[in-house]
């Protein structure tokens, strides 16, 4: 395993850039999460749930269609699409409710986007009955009306953010600001490997369940590990998810697909690895998107989850050093893969994975028939159907 000499730091990345009154609240969420960690009971109890609640282990499917389809090389899905809510983002969400209660927090909030992770903690709140508010921008709340009657639904206040821009970046500073004034009764869930230490080691560590499994499930089928493991990257919880697992297999290689949206070169994308440089955003050190005086820039992808200007700052240390490559890919190749897995597979993906599906296509064409990929398969479509139907009608509003 790689080891990192300071502590709350990937390499030069992450680190605790927030208010002083945060930093009591930081260091109790470590505190007991590593406490959480060692502690068998908590284990148990956060299998229980895994199993019962979300559904785990998601399977590991042969696509072998798609398979076909890209010439020949073994591609498998992991099938985080059929976890409870239809995403990843439930085993982050489940795993921060648990260390909440023991902690004695009897309240949750949360930002949300494009409103998967604001369904998530809306979910595990109403699970757990704990109070719940998510912070939305108005203009989100606008395109993604569906997930705003499921919160509330499940008994969430969304708190409407009608500042600034209206959408992720101000709601993340509402919530922070909630966060501040009521720290002693609230949990704050990030949905993401992003923001302060401990959260991205955190978030890690609730993800990694989706590499271990898959890792022991290939295993046991092709009695060796896939030459490359892909997976998409938003703030990056789902790929370090799967790549940490295989992190020290030195033959296994990792691609982390960005969103390249209207292209790198138009402006008009959310590659914060491929087409940014590091800077600070939301508590850490990472790679950003971010123009000459420092500015975070409008991002936009087609698909919401990938819509965001940052990413979490161990991505940015394990592309410096090499170890996993990131690559770029637009909103048309996703949709175009959308439709294929949809059409050959009869396995609707949402459009953030449609863009690692695009990769592995592509590689499953260098490889050829002997070649053996692993995709992960972050979440189901059933969301973004609006969006493949009229792609441009649905694009991000300035
Ligand atoms: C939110 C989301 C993502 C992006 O988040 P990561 O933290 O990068 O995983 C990817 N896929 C799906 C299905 C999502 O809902």
């Amino acid at each position: 395993m790689i080891k990192h000499p300071v502590h709350g730091r990937f390499g030069p990345y992450g680190g605790q850039y927030v208010p002083e009154t945060l930093m009591g609240a930081l260091e109790e969420l470590e505190g007991v999460w590593h406490e959480a960690k060692a502690d068998a009971q908590f284990q148990l109890e956060l299998a229980g749930h895994r199993h019962a609640f979300i559904g785990r282990p998601t399977p590991l499917y042969a696509a072998s269609r798609l398979s076909a389809h890209f010439g020949g090389a073994h591609i498998h899905l992991k099938r985080e699409d059929l976890c409870h809510t239809g995403a990843h983002k439930l085993n982050n969400a489940v795993g921060q409710a648990l260390l909440a209660m023991r902690m004695g927090k009897k309240r949750l909030i949360a930002e949300t986007g494009a409103g998967q992770h604001g369904v998530a903690v809306a979910t595990v709140a109403a699970r757990f009955g704990l109070d719940c508010a998510v912070y939305m921008g108005t203009e989100d709340m606008r395109r993604q009306s569906m997930n705003v009657r499921r919160m509330k639904l499940l008994g969430a206040e969304v708190k409407e953010v009608a500042s600034g821009t209206k959408t992720l970046k101000d709601a993340t500073s509402e919530a922070i600001r909630d966060w501040v004034t009521n720290v002693h009764t609230t949990h704050y869930i990030i949905g993401s490997v992003v923001g302060p230490h401990p959260y991205p080691e955190m978030v890690r560590d609730l993800q990694r369940v989706i590499g271990d499994e898959a890792r022991e499930q290939y295993l046991s089928v092709d009695g060796k590990l896939p030459d490359v493991v892909v997976a998409c990257v938003g703030g990056g919880s789902n790929a370090i998810g799967i790549f940490t697992a295989f992190l020290d297999d030195k033959d296994v290689s990792l691609v982390g697909v960005e969103a390249a949206g209207s292209g790198i070169r138009t402006g008009k994308h959310a590659a914060s690895l491929v087409g940014g440089r590091p800077g600070v955003l939301h508590g850490a050190f990472s790679y950003l998107l971010q123009d000459g005086e420092g500015q975070v820039l409008p991002t936009h992808s087609i698909s919401a989850g990938l819509d965001y200007p940052g990413v979490g700052p161990e991505h940015s240390f394990l592309r410096d050093v090499e170890r996993v490559d990131y690559v770029a890919v637009g909103d048309k190749d996703a949709l175009a893969a959308f439709k294929l897995c949809t059409k050959l597979e009869g396995i609707m993906p949402a459009l953030e994975p449609a863009h690692a599906l695009h990769q592995a296509g592509v590689i499953a064409r260098e490889l050829g028939p002997g070649g053996r990929i692993l995709v992960c398969l972050s979440g189901r479509g059933d969301k973004d159907m609006d969006s493949v139907e009229s792609p441009t009608k649905s694009e991000a509003a300035p």
